[in-house]
Parts: C-alpha cells; sequence; structure tokens
C-alpha cells in the first residue's frame, strides 16, 4: 500500500481543506493529526499530516516538517506538498520560506512553485499579487492579523524576504497557454537561477492547466487550490469511491463551541427545526465545577439520542462572550468551554454517538484530541471545505466533521446528518 501524494499541512483546519479539494478530484485520502508513530493502515492515495506549524518558530517549524517528510517517504509518497492558508500567512521570517527550502533541500531539488491561489475561493493571484476577495491581500484585513500580519501583497517580495534561493514568477500569460509553455518557463526560470516560483491563478481553470506542468516535481508548495489540479496526474479521475466512508450507525450529536456569525445562525436553526438543544454557561464551569456541569449535560442527553440528533453548545453572541471573556480572561474562558465540550463529546461517543458534529476550529482540536483520534479518513463534503470524516477504532470508530468559524449553511447541523445517510 504505497501512497502516492504526500501533504504537509501548517494547520489542521488547512490539513482538512486539502484533503477535502484531493477527494473531490478522486483521491481517496487520510489526514493524520500530527506525525504518526505508526505505518499507514488505510489503503490510500494521499496522506495529508496536519501540523501546528504555522507561527511557531521557524527552526521547530523545519523540524516538525522534515519529520513528517520523513514518514511519508517511508509510505512511499512519489510526490511532497506542502500546504499552507491562501492568505500566505507568515511572518518575515517564515515560515513558508524556510519550511519550503528545508522541504526543497532533504528531497534534492532545486525548483519548486508557491502559490496560495484558490480562485473558487477567491483568491486569485496576478502578476504576483494576491487578492483576498475583490481587494489585495494588505487591505483585506490580513494586514491586522494578530500573528501575521500581511502588509505586502506581492508574493514575489513577501517570498523573497523570508527565502534564500531566488524567487521568479510564472505569470498569467504563460499559466494560459497550458502545461508546455509552463514548463518551458520553468526550465528558463531554472536556468537564470531561480529556485522558487510564484504562480499566477486568476480561475480554477488556471489551476487545472497548472496540474500536468506539476507532473513529476518531487515538492509543490501552495494553498490547498493547486490539489484539484493534480490527482489526474497519477491517473485518477473524480469518483463517488473516493469519497466513501464504512457505513454509518449509531446515534447522533452536536456540540458547538464556535461564536462565530455563521455557529450562531447554526444553532438557532437547530433550536427552531425543534431539536433538543442544551447551552452550557462558561460561569457554571468555574470553581471546579466542570465536570459536574459535563456529568449534568451527559444525563439530559442520554435519554433523548434514540430519538435523534442533540445539540450541546457554549455558543453565544459577541456580547455574551466579551462579559464572560471579561470576567475570567480571554484565555482561561476559551480553555475552560474547549475542555468541558472536548469531555462531553469524549461522553457522548461513551453513550453510543457515532456520528459527531463539531464545530469550531479550536473547539475541534479538543474534541479530536479527548476522543484520542490520530487519523481521519476523508468522506463526502457536506459544505464547500467541510467534509464528514471517519476515525477508525476497534470498536467500528466514529463519523465525525469538524466545521470551522465561518462554514456552513443556516441548516448545517440538520443538513450533516442527511448527506451521511
Ligand atoms: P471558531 O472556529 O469559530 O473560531 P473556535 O472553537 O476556534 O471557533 O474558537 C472559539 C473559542 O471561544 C474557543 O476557545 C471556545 O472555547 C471559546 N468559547 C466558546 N463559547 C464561549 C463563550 N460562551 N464565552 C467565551 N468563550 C467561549
Amino acid at each position: 500500500m504505497k501512497i502516492k501524494l504526500g501533504c504537509i499541512a501548517d494547520d489542521f483546519t488547512g490539513a482538512t481543506d486539502l484533503a477535502n479539494n484531493l477527494v473531490r478530484s478522486g483521491m481517496r485520502v487520510v489526514q493524520t493529526i500530527g506525525v504518526p508513530t505508526a505505518p499507514l493502515a488505510a489503503d490510500v492515495h494521499a496522506v495529508v499530516v496536519a501540523l501546528k506549524s504555522r507561527t511557531i518558530p521557524a527552526a521547530e517549524a523545519i523540524a516538525q516538517s522534515l519529520a513528517a517528510l520523513k514518514w511519508l517517504q517511508a509510505q512511499g509518497a512519489e510526490q511532497i506538498y506542502f500546504k499552507y492558508c491562501s492568505t500566505f500567512d507568515s511572518t518575515p521570517e517564515g515560515n513558508i520560506g524556510p519550511v519550503t527550502e528545508a522541504l526543497m533541500d532533504a528531497l534534492g531539488t532545486d525548483f519548486t512553485i508557491a502559490t496560495p491561489a484558490f480562485p473558487d475561493n477567491g483568491r486569485t493571484v496576478f502578476k504576483g499579487y494576491l487578492f483576498a476577495g475583490n481587494v489585495l491581500l494588505n487591505e483585506s484585513g490580513m494586514q491586522n492579523h494578530p500573528l501575521t500580519p500581511m502588509n505586502d501583497a506581492n508574493l514575489v517580495r513577501v517570498m523573497q524576504a523570508q527565502t534564500k534561493r531566488r524567487v521568479g514568477l510564472i505569470d498569467y500569460k504563460t499559466v494560459a497557454q497550458g502545461a508546455e509553455t509552463i514548463r518551458e518557463r520553468i526550465a528558463a526560470l531554472r536556468a537564470e537561477g531561480v529556485g522558487v516560483a510564484v504562480v499566477d491563478a486568476t480561475s480554477n481553470d488556471d489551476l487545472l492547466l497548472l496540474g500536468p506542468a506539476l507532473k513529476g516535481m518531487p515538492l509543490v508548495t501552495a494553498g490547498s487550490g493547486v490539489a484539484i489540479g493534480l490527482p489526474a496526474n497519477f491517473g485518477l479521475q473524480p469518483s463517488l469511491q473516493a469519497s466513501q466512508l464504512p457505513a454509518t450507525s449509531g446515534l447522533q450529536a452536536v456540540v458547538s463551541g464556535s461564536c462565530s456569525v455563521a455557529t450562531n445562525a447554526q444553532v438557532a436553526h437547530f433550536k427552531a427545526t425543534g431539536r433538543p438543544a442544551m447551552a452550557i454557561n462558561p460561569a457554571a464551569l468555574m470553581h471546579g465545577q466542570s465536570d459536574a456541569q459535563v456529568q449534568q449535560v451527559l444525563a439530559w442527553a442520554a435519554p433523548l439520542l434514540k430519538d435523534g440528533p442533540v445539540l450541546v453548545y457554549s455558543t453565544a453572541e459577541p456580547d455574551a462572550v466579551k462579559a464572560v471573556q471579561a470576567q475570567l480572561g480571554v484565555a482561561e474562558a476559551g480553555a475552560l468551554v474547549e475542555h468541558a465540550l472536548a469531555a462531553v463529546a469524549r461522553g457522548l461517543v461513551d453513550l453510543g454517538v457515532k456520528q459527531l458534529v463539531v464545530a469550531g476550529g479550536e473547539t475541534s482540536g479538543a474534541c479530536v484530541q479527548a476522543l484520542d483520534i490520530a487519523q481521519l479518513q476523508i468522506g463526502p463534503q457536506i459544505d464547500p471545505g467541510v467534509p464528514w470524516c471517519h476515525a477508525p477504532s476497534e470498536d467500528g470508530g466514529v463519523h465525525i466533521t469538524l466545521k470551522s468559524g465561518n462554514f456552513g449553511t443556516e441548516d448545517f447541523f440538520s443538513k450533516a446528518f442527511t448527506v451521511l445517510a
């Protein structure tokens, strides 16, 4: 069971986004949480190793990425894909540049591409400039990001600032002419001593034109968009089998710790359908009362589960969140709620829940940890960027979907179960 494509993602939800694109283009995919300690158990075309390396010190990001590379190579990976954010989230020191160069060195390759373009999601690159929606990256709000403020939309400059190798550009005119012209341009750039080329893409068709030119390139670095053009290089076409998961069984539940606008609407919608819902009040978790709260929630849920999905949520409107944060501190409030919801998720699974929706990026991380999940097979998409997954275990495993912040339509919490059925 050798894999074809080995992917290294610098954060968890970004990994899922990439895996989802690969599945939709015909690959069977497993996402791992961190670098696995054991060989791969499933028969898949690609593995996405999810790291949390976006904003850690560059040396640590390199070490983790190289460990992931080594494991992926041991599984037979023919091509490596380094996945970063579609807004190219990085600091002047990295980590996109340093990790790219470390992977190039380890793979013994002198050339790779770099493009966060994903036009269907509003990320386009034109003459090397990255647009988020209708505006340049540095006018998109990303200039105010707390950890990775992006003050320059020119990706050639941004990448050059964090890379020792020369950075060049494959522009939209070249891309429009297709794989052969792109390959000629790559050869010319290489001859000039360019090691990394930013690639323009203003439509998803551009990504499909780019795909064949990347065949055989040892390392590709990109957002999740470039993935749509790669499975065809391995003779794979979109298919239903790619997203097939084991048959579903067991009870259904939703755990929501996201306070995003979309999630607030999803909680309201679920309640309006008349399904049972229980709110967790962060103040009630203080002073060591978290365990008692969790037990109370589980006692409430136990008799209801046989009749259909239940919702447990801490989701609240901004004013309520601010009030709690003022009382507890931002970090403390977050940690208390994440811990309680993760314990609820664990308890629900122990009660027989085998189909679980989790809302919130950080909340998802906490729940996956509490459920001891190390590998997820990626299944059918519920909404753009949000697939069902299956975490195998001795007792048949759990179907789980991890919805970050503003993803999903209003009826997501009900629709998800329909998609799985
Ligand atoms: P999103 O994907 O929407 O950003 P996250 O789960 O990543 O959601 O982040 C939400 C954070 O807010 C978590 O740390 C969570 O524990 C915290 N939180 C959830 N509900 C509340 C609440 N009612 N009051 C304060 N903090 C909350």
